[in-house]
């Protein structure tokens, strides 16, 4: 990963401070919990007194302690049901005493048995390609605030109106979202003129997959083209191949706008590579692009396109700009 040292460090300093939190809250619940009910404060005591009993016999006589360890595990096992038991009745939530973990699978550390975590992943990635944008700018889209109303009912001149291809486009992106489950998952495509909802949708299907932890690279069109250029010419340090080895590994690459570049034949055949690659390894992607199939086809050779067609759920988005409709509500 590109990351340089302040950046890596400043990450594990924000993994710090939140540990640091989770442990906070999780005493303040533990002192509240206690002061309510003032028999679990008990329990506590004669957990650590019987634990320390155990550990002090065994440490110090050398006995054979096997019944007085299976004698204290029983009575653990006791403590923590009654204790369990108290705490709803009094009516706390589930999990009340658990610290309040951001992501539960690294407990905040970022590291699972000495692996990175996803967030820890995702962190990188959102550093490395400055996406940090990306995450505020999703916090408020959601499928539910994706509006079919923006679209017009009437005309049917393409065989269907245009709120009827927004209806079967939500449903397929929401689908796909809510299925997500790394490789595998398929490929979308999503098609349309500017200002019909492709990039709120995508942006819909990035926030979810995020939330369900799952690793997500945004590029535009331009942006991907420059990293692909950049890895073909450049030759310092091996960074270019550390991002394009991230492309490869990020669970759903987003790649935005396609057909907003600049095409030569070389931007043809990163691309080709690209989809290639992601699909031999099962790799979910998603595409928007402006233009129509049979554009598509002009401009990126059969080969692409068959490509495209064979692996991707293809949906179409049309109608009057929503944009300026928005404007004028
Ligand atoms: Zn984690």
């Amino acid at each position: 990963m590109s990351l340089t040292d302040s950046q890596y460090n400043e990450i594990m300093r924000e993994y710090d401070s939140r540990r640091s939190y989770d442990m906070r809250v999780a005493s303040d619940r533990l002192r509240e919990v206690e002061d309510r009910i003032p028999r679990i404060r008990d329990i506590r005591r004669e957990v650590c007194e019987l634990t320390g009993k155990v550990m002090r016999d065994t440490l110090l006589n050398g006995s054979d302690s096997s019944d007085a360890l299976s004698e204290m595990s029983s009575r653990l096992h006791e403590l923590s049901l009654e204790k369990e038991r108290l705490i709803k009745e009094a009516g706390f939530p589930d999990g009340y005493l658990d610290p309040p973990y951001i992501c539960p699978d690294c407990k905040d550390t970022g590291y699972v048995d000495g692996k990175k975590c996803h967030c820890l992943r995702q962190k990188e990635f959102d550093i490395a390609y400055s996406q940090s944008h990306l995450k505020s700018y999703l916090a408020d889209q959601s499928f539910d605030d994706f509006s079919l109303s923006y679209y017009d009912d009437k005309n049917a001149s393409t065989g269907k109106t245009p709120r009827q291809y927004a209806s079967l486009a939500l449903k397929g992106c929401r689908t796909f979202a809510e299925n997500f489950h790394g490789k595998g998952s398929g490929n979308l495509l999503l098609h349309g003129p500017t200002g019909t909802g492709k990039t709120m949708l995508s942006n819909c299907v990035a926030r979810q997959v995020l939330r369900a932890g799952y690793s997500v690279i945004y590029f535009t069109a331009y942006s991907f083209f420059e990293l692909m250029s950049d890895k073909t010419f450049g030759r310092e340090s091996g960074k270019n191949d550390m991002d394009y080895d991230n492309l490869m590994h990020a669970d759903l690459v987003i790649l935005d706008d396609l057909g907003s570049e600049a095409t030569n034949r070389m931007t043809v055949t990163h691309l080709f590579n690209f989809l290639n690659e992601r699909i031999i390894s099962a790799s979910p992607v998603l595409i928007t692009t402006n233009l129509t199939m049979d554009e598509l086809m002009k401009r990126y050779s059969d080969r692409i396109f068959s490509r495209i067609i064979g692996s991707y759920s293809v949906y179409t988005l049309l109608g009057s700009d929503i944009r300026i409709l928005k404007r004028y509500k």
